[in-house]
Parts: C-alpha cells; sequence; structure tokens
C-alpha cells in the first residue's frame, strides 16, 4: 500500500514551493489508491504556531488536497526520546560540548589547509573523565549521529541511482544543547512507524537522505523509496525564494487564482507534459508519472497563473459559475471563451439586454447594416450573411466593417464573438442601436 506524506513547518502559510511537493504526494498517492498523510513538522517550537498550522489546512483546503491521516510532531516527542535512547545504546548517537564559535574556528583551520570543513569526531575521544569535566563547568551536550563513512546508495524514483559517501559529511546533530530535535530524526521515526512507503520532496534534501537512510537502517526500520525533485527557479533563473513573499497561497487566492491553475502548474512544471489546465485532481493524477519529470530545475512564471486561470474560466460548466452569472447557460457558452474574469459576466449581459448608449461609428456601415438586418429571428448564423451584404453595400471589410458595428451594438469595442452576441441583443434592439438610440 502506498502511502506518501506532506511535511510542512507551521512556520509560515504555504506558497507554491510547498504546494508542489503537497501536489506530487496527493497525486502519486491517489493514482497508486494510496494514502496521503499530512504531518506538521513543528519541532521548532519557538517558531511553529497554531495559527499558521490552521493557515497551512486552509491552504490545502484550498487546493483540495485532502490528507487521510493527519500527525503532529510535538505530540510524539516520547516516540523521538525512545529512538534517540535506542540509538545511543548502539554507539550511534554521542554527546558532543563544541561550542559554535568553536565549530567555527576548527572549520577555517580546516578549510585553511585546504581540508573539507568536516567535523572533526573530537568528542568521540573524549574520556569520561573529560566528559565530566565539561559538565561539571555547566556545559550541556548536543548529539551527533555517528555516519558510517561509507557509500549510501539508492535508486530514485526521479534522479536514478544515486550515491553518497557518508565519509564526505559531517556527523549530523540531531538533537540540540537545549533537548530540542532537529529535523532530521523525527522525519526517520515518523516516516518508519507512520509506514511511509515513498518520500518524495526536493533535491535540496538529497544529502540529507544518505544520512536519513543511515539512520533508518541504525533503527532497524524499513528504508522507504525516495524521489527528489529538481528546484524551481525564477524566470531569469534566479532563486524563487525571494519571490516566495508573494507567491503564498493566501495571497494568489485573493487575487482570484484558480486552484486547480497552481495545481495544473505544479503538477506539469519541469515535466515532458506541455503545461496546459485540468480541470480536476483526478486527471492530474491519472497523468502522473515520476519518469515525466525532468532532471532540470523548472523556471517559475506566475504569468502561467493567471493565464491559466483563464483558460480554467473559458472550460466551466454552467452549473459550476451560475450565480455569479446572469442569462442562463447559452448566454455563459455564448461569451466564456472571451472572457478574462467571471465578474466581467454580468457587464456583457446589461450589454445586451439593458439599454445602452451606442458609440458613434461609420455611419455608411450603420445605416447599410440597419437597411439589411434580415428579418425574424437573428440565431448565430444570422451574423455571416448579414454582414457580407453589408461589406458588398459600403465596400468596407475587416476592422472597418466590424469595429463600427460592435461600437454600436455593444457600445465598446472588444468583447465575445458578435456572431455570439446577436442573438441575445435581439431585432429590436439591433435596428434601435444601429439607428443611433439609446436602446
Ligand atoms: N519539514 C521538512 C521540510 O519542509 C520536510 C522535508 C521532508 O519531506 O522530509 O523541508
Amino acid at each position: 500500500m502506498t502511502r506518501v506524506r506532506f511535511a510542512p513547518s507551521p512556520t509560515g502559510r504555504l506558497h507554491v514551493g510547498n504546494a508542489r511537493a503537497a501536489i506530487l504526494n496527493w497525486l502519486f498517492a491517489h493514482q497508486t489508491g494510496g494514502s496521503f498523510l499530512l504531518r506538521l513538522d513543528d519541532t521548532d517550537r519557538a517558531r511553529s504556531t497554531v495559527e499558521f498550522a490552521q493557515g497551512i489546512e486552509a491552504d490545502l483546503a484550498w487546493l483540495g488536497l485532502t490528507h487521510d491521516a493527519f500527525a503532529r510532531q510535538s505530540d510524539r516527542f516520547p516516540i523521538y526520546a525512545a529512538a534517540a535512547e535506542r540509538l545511543k545504546a548502539a554507539g550511534r548517537l554521542y554527546p558532543a560540548y563544541e561550542t559554535p564559535e568553536e565549530l567555527d574556528r576548527r572549520r577555517a583551520r580546516q578549510r585553511a589547509r585546504g581540508l573539507p570543513p568536516i567535523y572533526d569526531r573530537a568528542a568521540l575521544k573524549l574520556t569520561g573523565d573529560e566528559r565530566a569535566r565539561l559538565e561539571a563547568e555547566g556545559r550541556t551536550p548536543h548529539w551527533r549521529f555517528k555516519l558510517n563513512g561509507a557509500p549510501v546508495r539508492w535508486t530514485d524514483l526521479i534522479r536514478g541511482p544515486v550515491e553518497i559517501d557518508t565519509a564526505t559529511l559531517s556527523d549530523p546533530v540531531l538533537i540540540r544543547e537545549d533537548g530540542a530535535f532537529l529535523y532530521t530524526l523525527p522525519s526517520v521515526v515518523d516516516d518508519a512507524d507512520l509506514a511511509i512507503s515513498h518520500v518524495i520532496r526536493g533535491e535540496d534534501h538529497v544529502v540529507n537522505t544518505a544520512a536519513q537512510i543511515e539512520i533508518f537502517q541504525a533503527l532497524g526500520a524499513a528504508v522507504p523509496e525516495f524521489a527528489h525533485y529538481p528546484m524551481i527557479l525564477d524566470v531569469d533563473g534566479g532563486p524563487l525564494s525571494k519571490r516566495l513573499g508573494s507567491l503564498g497561497l493566501a495571497d494568489l487566492a485573493g487575487q482570484d487564482i484558480d486552484p486547480m491553475a497552481l495545481n495544473s502548474l505544479m503538477a506539469k512544471i519541469g515535466t515532458s507534459d506541455p503545461v496546459e489546465p485540468r480541470r480536476t485532481l483526478a486527471e492530474l493524477a491519472a497523468e502522473f508519472a515520476f519518469s515525466k519529470i525532468g532532471h532540470a530545475p523548472a523556471r517559475l512564471d506566475p504569468e502561467d497563473l493567471r493565464r491559466l486561470t483563464v483558460k480554467l474560466l473559458h472550460m466551466k460548466p454552467y452549473d459550476e459559475v451560475a450565480a455569479a452569472v446572469p442569462g442562463g447557460e447559452a448566454f455563459w457558452l455564448a461569451i466564456r471563451d472571451n472572457l478574462e474574469s467571471l465578474d466581467d459576466a454580468a457587464g456583457w449581459w446589461r450589454a445586451v439586454s439593458e439599454p445602452l448608449e451606442p458609440l458613434a461609428a461609420d455611419p455608411a456601415v450603420l445605416a447599410a447594416a440597419a437597411a439589411l438586418l434580415p428579418s425574424g429571428d437573428l440565431g448565430e448564423a444570422a451574423w455571416g450573411p448579414w454582414t457580407k451584404a453589408v461589406s458588398a453595400a459600403t465596400g468596407k471589410k475587416g476592422r472597418e466593417l466590424f469595429l463600427p458595428l460592435r461600437l454600436a451594438l455593444t457600445g465598446r469595442d472588444h468583447g465575445p464573438e458578435m456572431k455570439k452576441l446577436l442573438p441575445f441583443i435581439g431585432r429590436e434592439r439591433a435596428l434601435a442601436r444601429l439607428g443611433g438610440q439609446r436602446a
């Protein structure tokens, strides 16, 4: 059974970057009939808030990404403490007493000698007496995981075979001086305990993965599958992080971005599929494949969200917009392809159904149009033969023919196709407007 998790830290609201992690996990879960866990990584007690946690749930609800299970790391500290005890007993978690300043100095010395700035494990050489003396001085240890210092290999579902030699890494700190768990251990313990089958996350976690695989193994837990997708960059190739402030989900919702525009973009960006809107998550789930995700960073153009939102508007069936659109289904189908926003629909209904001041335009065209207006019902098919006849009578073509008609008939210089509006304007009103009357 596939089981994935989306694991944001409630230290802020979600932005497009987090949304991508959420969507890819959700799509994979739904494609495989698996389940999607929302896990709040709130080990950082100082920065995590209940308001952000609620905000994240609201952001996910806006996207329609429902979760099947929920966990909060702050509820699970005893489980992490028990795992830490097991690692200590196995000799894989050791106390270290260096201050940040001492570590900085040591790294500077290593660099000066042309050595990689890897933690030298000085703490492992401390005798019991030395440790007791340090603690008597009032130092409390932080705790480091002792890496194997050997190649860790996995077949990444996006990147293919990956090998990272943990001899090139510092032993990661799992527990701080103040006893707080950093992200690394709780994440592994939860992934194991909550039976996560696939960890799908950004490639900024690839190095963590090597250390985390060693922790899974040290705890005797099954190692999940991993899929690391490339980062998203700004349109000009810079890091997206600077823009994330304006790419928060709450802001996008406030700008009337369609949540399916964001879902579609995040599902397709950086993949071999074209970035096209999909109306449902089910369609996106059916099209999801790790093999479609490219290895190069994707570039995000926020304008695409607007473009996709407009395209989705043009695809909306009437029942989804009925509350906001007067004039009934036929009118909606006549105008939707030309709308920039849903709000414009009511204005077009007024333009065809309520008196308006026609805009002055070439009188010869308008006079011919009034004289040649077919009798009887003005269906969509009336427009073509009528305007052809007006063209023949006046010698006007293209813009010189169509713009005067549009100005007189709608009071505007742009909008939905005239052949579709004409039936709603009707004969009487059309004749009056062509004659320059308010009608
Ligand atoms: N809270 C972590 C983050 O947001 C989760 C990373 C992961 O998926 O393991 O980076």
